[in-house]
This record gives C-alpha cells, sequence and structure tokens, in this order.
C-alpha cells in the first residue's frame, strides 16, 4: 500500500476509534491511558504504591492518569523524545537501554521502588515478526530493571508483543515473579500483536 494512503486509513481510523475521541474530551494526551486503566482496576496495580517508574512515557497518558488518580506517589518518567511538561512529575529524555540513563534513574530514588511500567515500542517498521522481536528486547531489559530495582512486593507491567520471544518473555518473568499474568486489554487495538504483562511479587 502507498505510505499517502496508509497515512488516510489511519486518520480515518483515528477519526472513528473511540478511545481517541474518550481521550480528548477527558483530556489525555493518547488513546494508551485505557489500556492502563484497565490494567489497573483488574490487576490493582498502584494501590498503596509511593515509587513509579514510567518507560516510554511520551505523550505521557499513562504518567497524566497515575498523578491524577493517585497523588502520593512519586512518578519518574522516561522517554527518548523530548515530551511537553506534566505537573508533578519528574521527566527525563533519554535511551532507557542506555546504563547512564538506567543509573540517572536510581540515584533519583536512592532506594527499591513499588512499580515499574512499560509501555516502550520502536516505531513499528510494518514486519509484524521485526517489530515483535525488537519491542521484547525493550520488554526484556525493562524486566531485568525492575527485577533490580523493585522492592520485594513490587510490580512489573511491560507491553509485549505475540512473536518469537513471547514464550522465552514469559519464562523468564516466571523465574523472576510469583505472579505472572498476560492481558490483552479492551482498548487494544484487535488487529495489533500487543499484549501486556503484569508482573507481582519477587521471588
Ligand atoms: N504510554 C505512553 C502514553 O501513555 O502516552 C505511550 C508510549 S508509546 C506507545 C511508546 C514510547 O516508547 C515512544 O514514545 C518511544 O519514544 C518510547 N521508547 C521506545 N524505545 C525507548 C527507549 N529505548 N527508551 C525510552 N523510551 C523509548
Amino acid at each position: 500500500m502507498k505510505k499517502n494512503k496508509i497515512s488516510k486509513n489511519w486518520i480515518q481510523r483515528q477519526k472513528r476509534d473511540i478511545y481517541v475521541r474518550q481521550s480528548k474530551i477527558e483530556g489525555y494526551r493518547s488513546r494508551a491511558v485505557y489500556k492502563l486503566i484497565e490494567i489497573d482496576e483488574k490487576f490493582k496495580i498502584f494501590n498503596n504504591t509511593k515509587s513509579i517508574i514510567d518507560l516510554g512515557a511520551a505523550p505521557g497518558s499513562w504518567s497524566q492518569y497515575i498523578v491524577k488518580k493517585y497523588k502520593k506517589s512519586e512518578l519518574l518518567a522516561i522517554d527518548l523524545l523530548n515530551f511537553e511538561k506534566i505537573d508533578k512529575v519528574n521527566q527525563l529524555v533519554g535511551d532507557f537501554t542506555k546504563t547512564e540513563n538506567q543509573e540517572k534513574i536510581k540515584s533519583f530514588f536512592n532506594k527499591k521502588v513499588d512499580v515499574v511500567i512499560s509501555d516502550m515500542a520502536v516505531n513499528t517498521t510494518g514486519n509484524k515478526n521485526l517489530d515483535s522481536i525488537v519491542t521484547g528486547e525493550l520488554c526484556t531489559d525493562a524486566m531485568e530493571f525492575a527485577y533490580q530495582n523493585l522492592d520485594s512486593k513490587g510490580k512489573f507491567v511491560s507491553k509485549i508483543f505475540m512473536g518469537s520471544s513471547f514464550n522465552e518473555i514469559v519464562a523468564d518473568a516466571k523465574k523472576k515473579f510469583k505472579e505472572v499474568n498476560i492481558f490483552k486489554p479492551l482498548s487494544s487495538r484487535k488487529d495489533s500483536k500487543e499484549s501486556f504483562i503484569i508482573c507481582k511479587l519477587l521471588r
């Protein structure tokens, strides 16, 4: 399909999408917020949490939801892209996979944290297998970081793509966490290979 035909289809789909419309009404920067809301309602991710790290946070709807609903939590959000300031969110611009940025995150809290969430994804290439491999690597990096930096009762949530690395990532999660669930929110597009892995309680 030609590039302008793809972008025309994308614009049409955005106009029809109820989550896009709802996010505009509610003042969220992305429809992605409804995935986190569904995850939170089902798995109670943020109850009694004080410190939260949001990986791949731009444009910022997940962070907006957290600071609006969980006012007592301290939130650090990082993205490769510079994103507009959100009140009460500590924002960092940089590549999460770089050691220096992980060190900055660690020294910000200087102790174990309660929740790590990751919606990191690279720009899709159109090759669904390649996209799932690269996003799988980001999920693996985020999970290792979470494992090293979460409190023993901590929680980890990450985007994960159904693809060649899926089973390996789930097996790794089960070695690191006592509770592991896979969940595809209703607001996640049906034609996307995206799901979420929700992990609780470190082993
Ligand atoms: N959860 C966000 C929200 O609610 O607005 C949407 C996140 S968007 C689906 C994925 C983001 O991951 C992009 O903004 C992208 O720049 C970011 N990302 C991808 N690789 C990254 C990396 N290595 N380090 C930091 N951010 C990354």
